[in-house]
């Protein structure tokens, strides 16, 4: 029996156990930064599989290596396993145990698919050239992100390459689908406070409205996309929060904003950031109010190596897998993703599983009602472990 043909028939007979492992992380969900229990189950499973877990960074990410003992190269697969502040809403008998905390991205099936692809690797590694540094991440979900601090602790010094995947409920289950280049967004956040003031509704004069100045604020910030970047290039502008609540009789002294801003290239993102700037700085002269912009750049565009990702999938097509009906350019993703940031670092590939439990309803990743069809976890498993077989030949 080929190599291949070896991880494929144990990857197959362990489905179940990945999709027990998916459930229990999905009945126990931890959101970001404090995954203390979650990574304590994940380490536990390779200690008891003999495997030694090595952290990195300050929060509760590590790495598990996996080494043939012959020379070659060195390939990581990543896998993040924070949760979000949601309410699960569904009868699942496996539905989150923890109140206003779900696993509404699939980070538990990406942790479930991994350990058990981490744990068949192991198992045949003496037929393998070169190494496959195993990651679990925490913290993908929130700014600054677990992969930052990961990074900077040493997780990718001799790794090659490196590849993530994410499930996806928008794209049919049995697909796997990849993008070439800026495949995700890059993302920055800012909170804005405009200081005037207060006073009495009855006597504007002797005020300074702060509602005033934040709404010509909203309303010039439209501008920022339609009139200063290119219409060839994209980019998102949102202010998601305004807290101008107070009293009907009464001028609001200050207000504070909350923006988001996504991009596709760098170059977009400091035109964005320096209009911005620009708006803010207008207002103030224009209504004599006081600004304060706190903006804050986080995660990168995430940037698909394109040799790296034909060659992945090219590694998945040839390999004729039962469990994948199609594989797509499903061309780049609105949301961003902090695997941005190893694909800076070193060449990488992050691509996607279909997920859609297929009942004709939507059931959006960040939402109460998130579910993904199980079957994705073998479908990831099997890709991503033929392509690391071929790439380590
Ligand atoms: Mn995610």
């Amino acid at each position: 029996m080929s190599v291949q043909s070896e991880l494929i028939r144990k990857l197959k007979a362990a489905e179940p156990e990945m999709i027990a492992i998916r459930r229990y992380l999905h009945e126990h969900p931890e959101v970001s930064f404090h995954e203390e229990a979650t990574a304590a189950y994940i380490k536990d499973f390779y200690v008891q599989n003999g495997m030694t877990p090595v952290p990195y960074g300050d929060g509760y990410g590590f790495a598990i290596n996996i080494d043939s003992g012959k020379p070659g190269r060195t390939l990581a697969l990543r896998a993040d396993f924070d949760a979000l502040a949601v309410q699960e809403d569904n009868n699942l008998s496996f539905r989150s145990q923890n109140a206003g905390v779900m696993h509404a991205c699939g980070h538990d099936g990406h942790t479930a698919y991994l350990m058990i692809l981490a744990r068949e690797l192991n198992s045949i590694r003496t037929s393998l050239k070169g190494r496959v540094r195993i990651i679990h991440q925490p913290a993908e979900e929130v700014s600054p992100g677990g992969a930052k601090g990961m990074i900077a602790a040493g997780v990718l010094d001799n790794v090659d390459n490196i590849i993530g995947v994410h499930v996806m409920s928008s794209m049919p289950a049995g697909s796997v689908n990849y993008h070439l280049n800026e495949t995700q967004t890059g993302r920055a956040n800012f909170t804005l406070t405009f200081t005037g003031q207060g006073g009495h509704a009855s006597m504007p004069h002797l005020a300074n409205d702060a509602i005033v100045a934040g709404s010509y604020f909203v309303t010039a910030l439209q501008t920022v996309v339609s009139r200063r970047i290119d219409p060839f290039d994209t980019a998102s502008v949102t202010i998601g929060s305004f807290d101008g609540v107070g009293s009907f009789n009464a001028i609001k002294q200050a207000v504070t904003l909350k923006g988001d801003v996504r991009v596709m290239k760098e170059s977009t993102r400091k035109t964005v950031r320096t209009q911005i700037e620009q708006l803010v700085h207008g207002v103030e002269v224009m209504f004599g109010v006081q600004a304060q912009l706190d903006y804050d750049d986080n995660y990168p565009v995430l940037v698909n190596d394109p040799q790296l990702t034909t060659q992945v999938i090219d590694s998945i097509r040839n390999a004729k897998l039962d469990v994948v009906t199609s594989i797509n350019d499903c061309g780049p993703q609105d949301p961003s993703e902090d695997f941005a940031y190893f694909a800076q670092a070193i060449p990488a590939t992050f691509f996607y599983v279909g997920c859609d439990i297929g009942d004709g309803k939507a059931h959006p990743h960040h939402s109460p009602e998130f579910m993904m069809a199980e079957s994705a976890l073998l479908v990831a498993a099997e890709a991503a472990g033929v392509a690391t077989l071929d790439y380590l030949q």
